[in-house]
């Protein structure tokens, strides 16, 4: 039997390589690849696709958190807030605190404040400033 000269290995499996499609005869059942080459095309392959996906959820976040987003939702959280009104989520607390902005609790960590009450903020300050 001169066929099986490599007795380091007694395992020969027929596999489909994952990226290419060809038969091969691998040494191990969990081989995905039928070369060095395919392997690596196919990590890089999965790399690309993974930042593409990145990329799609980058815009997603970046088209969720942006102004025309905010302005059509009925409630925003402190930091939508903060975005709409330009200034730092610790002003939106300190308006909150002290009862100038209302707002709900969801929990502890999760505040709500209502599209309304940010436009009524203004509407007072304008009455406000009428007054004076
Ligand atoms: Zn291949």
């Amino acid at each position: 039997m001169l066929k099986n000269i490599d007795m380091s290995s007694n395992i020969e499996t027929i596999r489909i390589c994952q990226y290419c499609g060809k038969e091969f005869i691998a040494k191990t059942t969990v081989t995905r690849y039928c070369s060095h080459t395919c392997n690596k095309k196919a990590y890089k392959a999965a790399l690309k696709t993974k930042k593409i996906e990145k990329s799609n959820i980058d815009t997603q976040l970046f088209k969720e958190s942006s102004i025309d987003t905010i302005n059509n939702s009925a409630f925003l959280t402190v930091k939508e807030s903060a975005c709409l009104l330009k200034c730092s989520k610790q002003m939106i607390y300190d308006l909150v605190n002290s009862g100038r902005l209302k707002s709900i609790k969801l929990s502890v960590r999760s505040t709500r404040i209502s599209r309304i009450e940010i436009d009524n903020l203004f509407k007072i300050n304008i009455r406000r400033d009428k007054e004076n």
